[in-house]
């Protein structure tokens, strides 16, 4: 399988998804993936969920000439990783935040993504309860209020919806980035093999999580 590829429907061509961090793109990066789009004939560029670019269509011996052109490393996009971390603008440019989503969000992209996992993870960030990022149905979220994030685990916007709970109130953008490390321990620890994050915060229960994180 070449780099960071995907094999596509036709068993033929691949697809590749470049780790764009936050979902902030520069000029050169938008330059750079146009310049590959047009020389190598890409039929499809597809914005993901995700905040990235998905390249599809790409022959298997394009796919390394094309990582080396654009400089950009691959995004995990599938397996049994932290996938990927959504955060809105937050206080960097939406007037209702109260707190810094964009921020945290990369933070938390930076430190942990990509991580081996038992199973897939995905992460929403909000700078507000409006909850732009959608923390209510992802693995990990937390979204800001005045007095700062609240977090909740266990949500799932996939094949079994699962809205998640509320784990703490109040806290700071670090304390959260502490707490997810410390989450991302106690689920390789004891989380089975395939289970995604959801499907394991269900099982073992929030009073489990809260006690094994010293927050009960
Ligand atoms: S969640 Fe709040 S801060 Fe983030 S984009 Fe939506 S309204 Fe703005």
């Amino acid at each position: 399988m070449p780099r960071g590829a995907v094999l596509q429907r036709d068993g033929q061509t691949y697809a590749i998804v470049p780790w764009i961090r936050g979902g902030i793109v520069t000029p050169e990066i938008l330059e750079r993936l146009a310049a590959v789009a047009r020389k190598y004939k890409i039929p499809v560029m597809k914005l993901t969920f995700a905040g990235r670019i998905a390249l599809v269509g790409l022959k298997e011996e394009e796919v390394e000439a094309v990582w080396d052109e654009l400089g950009l490393e691959p995004a995990p996009a599938v397996g049994p990783y932290l996938r990927s971390v959504r955060a809105c603008p937050g206080t960097a440019a939406c007037r209702l935040a109260q707190q810094d989503s964009l921020g945290l969000g990369m933070k938390l992209e930076e430190q942990f993504g990509g991580r081996d996992l038992p199973g897939k993870m995905k992460v929403g960030i909000s700078g507000c309860p409006m909850n732009c990022s959608e923390a209510w149905v992802r693995d990990f979220g937390a979204f800001g209020k005045k007095d700062g994030f609240t977090v909740v685990v266990g949500g799932s916007a996939g094949a079994v919806p699962r809205i998640g709970e509320v784990l703490v109130e109040k806290v700071t953008a670090d304390e959260v980035i502490r707490l997810f490390e410390r989450i991302l321990e106690i689920y390789r620890q004891e989380g089975r093999k395939g289970e995604r994050f959801s499907a394991f915060a269900a099982r073992v229960g929030l009073d489990h999580l809260k006690k094994t994180l010293g927050l009960a």
